[in-house]
Parts: structure tokens; sequence; C-alpha cells
């Protein structure tokens, strides 16, 4: 007799015969984890094993999984109004660019899209478009950091700068330039943390001088480095930055894919270094990922250049057909009031600092050269050697993962492999994690790295 397949064999034959995974070797996805339910900071397999959701999901589920009233309020948008095109409007839009606003604490006007990558795309459209439109014909360049990651598509992989990620799809957009992040923990001997990020700083200055000044439009940054490796920046370079693209007439896009809803301890990581970005694109933590939805936002006096010239076909010609649904804005606005009324973002500051106090001892452990973190994100830096700063080889952080992951903790890793850089183990569980939930995390790894 033919023995009955289980529901989990089944599902495991049929994922490897119909799903092609995300940037995740084979290897890796054989079997898969199959997730199929999660609530607060834990996730469920088809096994019934949990999980404790170390980096929420991809860094986004900030709200934490199973909220009731996340799915009420897509639930209830569906039922009046699936879908209406941004080329006019509809209520859930209206609403929510009016709260993103509160919350940028600026002026300034909403592009909704779909996803991180598709904010950007816009936003770099934006900015050569709004030189153009004000006499600034040859500015069309962007200047992006090595480590840093601003999405998939063809532009936001240019302002990419991991090669891992790019190399094999090259070439891509066109225009973009980049420079050394500023990470502290690599400095040159002899260099203070404030100087070393000065010089990282001038850099940019350097970059945009030597390509000519009148040829960069834009400058983009996230705000801390996070799918790189968590470069956090000091002060100074945040400052410096910002005054050397206004001496330059040349746009800051601040990216908050990650940063933005809570992550960084702050309605946005920008606020932590009190600068006004000219644009900003978010994704991720403004659904908590329950629904795909993203956004750039753009400075009020950038926008009324494109308003002042619609006669004059200078309106903003990009539209996104399902970018701003309505349901997805609906959800997102709810989530926004979570995140207020639970005081989610000092909350990520709280457990942050909880974690870290934590893991501090760990800088003692012969792999641990370095723990960086901001908000409720952490990242820690192996390497072979404390003096030479020699990465670990990329063996030992996977078989730490699946060591944590054997005790029931998922965390990620971050780096570049192709410029040897794959050595910073991640952790960014959801901002509603409880007491307990740090705690399984600080003891799960202590006991990991205690065998490593
Ligand atoms: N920017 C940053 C900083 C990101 O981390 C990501 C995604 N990890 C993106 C942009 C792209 O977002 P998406 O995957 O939604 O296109």
């Amino acid at each position: 007799m033919q023995s009955l397949e289980t529901e989990s064999e089944l599902a495991i034959k049929k994922d490897q015969k119909y799903l092609w995974h995300n940037i995740t070797p084979y290897s890796e996805t054989n079997p898969p984890m199959i997730a199929t339910s999660a609530s607060g900071s834990w996730v469920t397999d088809i096994h019934g094993n949990k999980y404790l959701d170390g980096m929420s999901g991809l860094w986004c589920v900030n709200v934490g999984y199973g909220r009731k009233e996340l799915a009420e309020a897509a639930y209830n948008q569906l039922l009046s109004l699936p879908y209406f095109p941004l080329t006019q409007s509809h209520l859930p839009a209206i609403a929510l660019a009016e709260k993103l606003n509160e919350w940028l604490g600026d002026d300034y006007v909403i592009f909704f899209s779909n996803s991180g990558s598709e904010a950007n795309e816009a936003a770099f459209k934006m900015a050569r478009q709004y030189q153009q439109q004000i006499g600034q014909h040859y500015r069309h360049k962007f200047i992006a950091r090595y480590r840093g990651y601003h999405g998939n598509s063809m532009g936001a992989l240019a302002a990419t700068g991991q090669a891992q990620r790019k190399y094999k799809y090259e070439p891509l957009g066109g225009g973009f330039l980049h420079v050394a992040p500023p990470d502290s923990y690599r400095r040159p001997a002899g260099q203070t943390v404030e100087e070393f990020n000065l010089q990282c700083a001038q850099a940019i200055e350097d970059t945009i001088v030597w390509e000519g000044v009148e040829t960069v439009a834009a400058v983009i940054m996230e705000p801390v480095i996070t799918g790189g490796g968590v470069i956090v920046p000091h002060q100074v370079y945040m400052d410096r930055v910002q005054e050397i693209c206004r001496k330059h007439g040349v746009l800051l896009i601040i990216d908050e894919v990650i940063c933005g809803f809570g992550r960084s301890g702050r309605k946005f990581g920008h606020h932590n270094f009190n600068i006004k970005p000219d644009i900003v694109t978010m994704a991720k933590g403004l659904t908590s990922a329950y629904l795909p939805l993203s956004a750039t936002a753009v400075r009020k006096d950038i926008y009324e250049v494109f308003k002042d010239n619609s006669d004059d076909y200078g309106y903003f010609r990009h539209v996104n057909t399902f970018g701003g649904n309505p349901a997805a804005c609906a959800l997102a606005l709810r989530n926004l009031e979570i995140l207020e009324q639970e005081d989610l973002i000092e909350r990520a500051d709280i457990l942050g600092a909880r974690l870290n106090r934590e893991f501090s001892e760990l800088l003692d452990h012969k792999l641990v050269g370095d723990i960086r973190s901001f908000g409720l994100v952490t990242g820690i830096e192996l390497v072979e050697d404390k003096v030479t700063k020699k990465p670990v080889h990329l063996d030992t952080v996977k078989g730490i993962i699946a060591k944590c992951k054997a005790k029931g903790l998922i965390i990620g890793k971050n780096g570049d492999t192709v410029a040897g850089f794959n050595n910073v183990l991640t952790f960014a569980p959801p901002l509603s994690s409880t007491d307990e939930d740090i705690q399984f995390i600080v003891d799960t790894f202590k006991s990991v790295m205690s065998e490593s």
C-alpha cells in the first residue's frame, strides 16, 4: 500500500517544484521553513515548531504578528472601496499622507508606491526632474555609500553599494557613484571617531567637486546602514553631509525603509540626528509588512516646482498602478496608531538598551570584534583576530545562525561576500517584543556563543 504523504511533506514537495525563493542559496531552502501562523514575536512552522523572529521578518513587522485590528482595517476598506488609482484620490491615502506629514514633523508631500525599491526609484526620478525644472539641466548623478542597500530594481540596485548583489546584473542604471561609509570600527589607527566621520563626509564633497558640482542631483543614504552591517554614523557626519548638500545644491534623500517607524527609537531614523532631508523614502514598518505599501515624501517647495510647471508638461510623469492601495493605506494608518498608542517607539530604545547591556559581556568572546546598535537593532561583527579585524569565514557565521535556529531563535546576517565582509550578525525583533522575548534572545544567543 502506498504511504500517505503528510501535509508537510506534500507542501515541501510542491514548494521545491513551484516556488523560487528570494536571495537564498538553494541548499538553504531545501527544505524551506514553511511558516503557517504567527503571534507577537513568534512564528510557527508547518511542523508545529515555534521560533522567535529576531529579525521581524525582513526588518519589517514592527508591531509584531497577529494584530487583528490591522486585518480589520484592511477588510473594512476592501468592502467599501478596494481600489481607485491615485491619478485621482481616495480618503485613506489623504488621511495617511496627512499623518505621515505629522510624523515627519515638517512640510512634505507624499507619493505612494508598493515597495522600498519603488519608493527610491520615484525619489531618483523626482530629483532629476526637479533639478531640470529649476534650470540645473546637467544634474543627473547620485552619490551613495558602499555597503548601503537601496533595493532590487535596476536604479535602486545601482544606488546599492554591495558588490555581491550587483555584479551578476550589471550594467545597471547609470549615474550612481559610491563613497566609503563611516565604518568607525575599521577607522585608521590614531584617528578619533569624530575625525574619521568628518573625513568620510568630506569624501562626499570631494566626489561632488571632482564630478562637477553642476552634474550631481542628489545624495542618498540610510540614516544608519542596516543591511550592510549596522554602521552607525557620528552626529558630525550627518551634520556635515547636510551642510555639503545644501552648499552645492544637491538634494539629500534619506532612505528610511528600515530605520523608519520606530525601529530607531524615534519616528524616523533621521530624527535622531536632527537633520531635514529633502526627500524621505519609507516602506516596511509603514504597514509592519501586513500589506505592501511604500512612500516617497518630498519637501513641499520641491513639489511646488512640479505643480507650478504643470501646464508646461512639468508634472511628474510617474504612475504606479497599485501604489497607495486604499486597504494598504487604511491598514498603515491603524499601524501608526498602534505604534503611538502602545508607546512602541520609546519601547524600541528601552528594549534595545536592554539587549545591548546583556550583549556587552560578549565583547570578551574571542570572535566578537564589535557590537553596534541603535534603537532596536544590534549588529555583532565577528572577526578571526581582534587586532587585524580579519572577518570570520562565512561558514562560522552560518554555523552560529543555524545553532540559534535549532534552539528556536531566528537572527540575520549582513555584509558583502564579494567584498569579503559577511560577518555581521543582526538582531531586529518586533518593537512589541515582551521582556521575556528579549530574555529568550539573550539567553539563546549567549548559549550558542558559549559553544562557538
Ligand atoms: N532600502 C533599504 C534600506 C532596505 O533595507 C530595503 C529592503 N531591505 C529596500 C530599500 C528595498 O525595499 P523592498 O525590498 O521593499 O523593495
